[in-house]
């Protein structure tokens, strides 16, 4: 199934064994549903025998004048393991501190956020074999978190694009899409309106273009890419799409809700020192500690985590027996349509390794 087609990540990962010939990963369990995903993931590890150990960090924000930072054993933690699974976590809205995701997103330099969408096989939706990913540029744009007011009831948010930060996502674009053997790069965009912003994003990705002639290479701009993926996401089929901040998490939501929704989403932060891997869904608070959550977004995360390792003989047997178990659809979760636990369902990708 899915484990046929490897999607390794590109960055640079350069953890070590440790004495006992495993790899250490830090796990940020994270809010809401998170520590019930996050067992679900360690639990199958366990089982197929992969050989890493975690070190567990508390991300749990301090405020220093005013702004969020990631405590000094966490930061060190993910710093020096260069890798790290999270849960998803709660983010106060319009007010409060900044959001740790993005605090982490900076520290870390995570500037490439790559958001596979592919059908699950055996589990229908309207929309079949959609297996696109998408790119977004995680560290500026219209979350650069530069904002003020201007004078009472005018408020500015600037939206920041630089040179260098969208080569970067481009070249990253391109040599993911090489690697992965998809070899059509979109930039999605609107730069017949930000003629500036976005017109530097789109000439950054056409110049690395250049240094890559075997890549077919186009662009489309954002409300058409909308229209079309709706009507036929397989016009993106095998396409790599890179783009700026925003528009690539509102549409890695609707690829989402193309695949059957957020419980099936994974996603991969990206940086230079480090590389945080994580669902794309949110600590779900409405289902919190009731052991009804799908981890199979959190796990498909753990397996993208796992080729960026190298190790795709684990990622696969993890990757088959998730698939196996919900194409079999007798221990789906609720958001699924079905009636299994976390617990079961975990257990049941478990006996299909
Ligand atoms: P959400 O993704 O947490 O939940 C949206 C809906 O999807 C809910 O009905 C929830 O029950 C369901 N859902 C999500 N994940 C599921 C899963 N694994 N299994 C079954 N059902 C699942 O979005 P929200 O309610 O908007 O956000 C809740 C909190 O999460 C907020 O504080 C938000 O800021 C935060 N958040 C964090 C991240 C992250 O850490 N990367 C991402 C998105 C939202």
């Amino acid at each position: 199934a899915g484990a046929s087609q490897p999607e390794p990540a590109t960055g640079t990962y350069n953890g070590a064994k440790n004495e006992n010939g495993n790899y250490v990963v830090t796990m940020i369990p994270g809010d809401g549903i998170g520590p019930e995903i996050s067992k679900a993931v360690e639990d199958i590890f366990t089982a197929a025998k992969v050989p890493i150990e975690w070190e567990y960090a508390d991300v749990t924000p301090l405020l220093r004048n005013g702004k969020t930072v990631i405590p000094d054993e966490a930061y060190h933690s993910i710093h020096k393991n260069k890798i790290a699974l999270k849960g998803p976590l709660a983010t106060p809205i319009g007010k409060g501190h900044v959001s740790l995701n993005l605090t982490l997103r900076r520290t870390f330099n995570l500037y490439a956020n790559v958001r596979p969408c592919r059908s699950i096989p055996g589990y229908e939706t309207p929309y079949k074999d959609v297996n696109t990913v998408l790119i977004r540029e995680n560290t500026e744009g219209e979350y650069s978190g530069i904002e003020h007011e201007v004078v009472d009831g005018v408020m500015q948010s600037i939206k920041l694009i630089t040179k260098p930060a969208s080569t970067r996502v481009a070249r990253f674009a391109f040599a993911y899409a090489a690697m992965t053997g998809r070899n059509h790069v979109t930039v999605v965009h609107k730069a017949n309106i930000m003629k500036l912003s976005d017109g530097l994003f789109l000439q950054a990705c056409q110049e690395v273009a250049r240094e890559y002639p075997n890549v077919r290479f186009d662009d489309v701009l954002l409300d058409r890419a909308c229209l079309q993926i709706v009507q036929d996401p397989n016009q993106y089929a095998h396409t790599v799409m890179v783009m700026p901040n925003l528009y690539g998490d509102i549409l890695s939501d609707l690829g989402a809700g193309l695949i059957g929704g957020l419980g099936l989403t994974p996603s991969g932060n990206i940086g230079r020192d480090a590389s945080i891997f994580e669902s794309v869904h949110g600590s779900a608070p409405d289902i919190a500690g009731q052991n009804k959550a799908n981890p199979s977004a959190l796990l498909l995360s753990s397996t993208m985590m796992l080729r960026h390792m190298r190790l795709f003989e684990q990622a696969d047997s993890i990757e088959n027996a998730l698939l196996n178990t919900i194409s079999e659809g007798k221990f789906r979760t609720g958001d699924l349509g079905g009636k299994a636990s976390t617990t079961e369902f975990t257990d049941a990708v478990i006996k299909n390794l």
